[in-house]
């Protein structure tokens, strides 16, 4: 095997951005870096958030910020970034409901009947585990 040939120097170039830069797949190929993320993030939260009433949906408490129903790592893993800046896959949350959305407690939230649809649509495997 030869080593050090423009292709196999080009793939580990780009082996070595990936990690150095961590970026994540979006369903249509893209990668997209964590800044990037954040800012996306940043900028829909800005958008979407414009009037809350403060209402946590996991349990009719006070909210205390934004749960990601598909949690944002798992985003990553299924290679559908794009879902962590997408408000379907939020909802208004005190930090307890943000946390049991996280784990298999998620059933126990008020609205799970309700953000049913988006793990189905987000991650048809959990979805398969949870019905
Ligand atoms: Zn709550």
């Amino acid at each position: 095997m030869r080593f050090g040939t423009e292709v196999g120097k080009k793939h580990s170039q780009e082996l070595i951005r990936g990690i150095t830069m961590n970026r994540y797949y979006c369903s249509d190929g893209t990668r997209v870096s964590e800044s990037a993320i954040k800012s996306r993030l940043t900028a829909a939260y800005r958008k979407h958030y414009v009037d809350t009433d403060g209402v946590c949906e996991g349990c009719g408490g006070r909210a205390e910020g934004t749960a990601h129903i598909v949690p944002k790592a798992r985003c990553k893993v299924l290679h559908k970034t794009e879902y962590i800046w997408n408000p379907v896959n939020w909802f208004k949350a005190c930090h307890k409901c943000n946390l049991k959305a996280e784990t298999s407690q998620i059933t126990t939230l008020m609205n799970y009947k309700r953000i049913l649809p988006v793990i189905e649509l987000i991650d048809p495997e959990k979805y398969r585990k949870l019905i």
